[in-house]
């Protein structure tokens, strides 16, 4: 069983799977059902990262979506990380982000229009004087 939450893929899981420790109380369904001593609720991109390193990730060990797509749950897509890089890696990617719109702004500006503005702010905008 599963659901989205914040774009994320959760997933239902049961004691008897290996990861079960990974599981949360919190969501939809974990606060109600693992309440009972049933299920819990795991996030299945950590999940992924789980299986494949062979053992349950710690709290403090993020992993990061490199395409920044929330259920793109494949491997080649997914990175495990500590908090304070993840935190650095987010910072990059929002400033290059940043970038990216100033580029695409730019390009999409005429040419004559930056150069009259450059034109304007060395000379006052008085253009008879040349
Ligand atoms: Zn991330």
């Amino acid at each position: 069983m599963s659901f989205y939450s914040e774009g994320y893929r959760v997933l239902y899981i049961f004691p008897d799977h290996p990861y079960f420790c990974m599981s949360r109380l919190t969501g939809r369904l974990g606060k109600t059902q693992r309440g009972k001593g049933r299920g819990g609720t795991v996030l299945e991109h950590r999940l992924i990262i789980a299986e494949n390193i062979g053992r349950p990730l710690r709290r403090d060990e993020i992993v990061h979506h490199i395409n920044g797509i929330r259920d793109d749950n494949r491997l080649v897509n997914l990175v495990v990380m500590s908090r304070q890089r993840h935190y650095l890696i987010s910072s990059i990617e929002a400033t290059l982000n940043e970038l990216d719109s100033l580029r695409k702004k730019l390009s999409n500006m005429d040419t004559s229009d930056l150069i009259e503005l450059n034109y304007d702010k060395v000379d006052g905008g008085n253009k008879s004087i040349h």
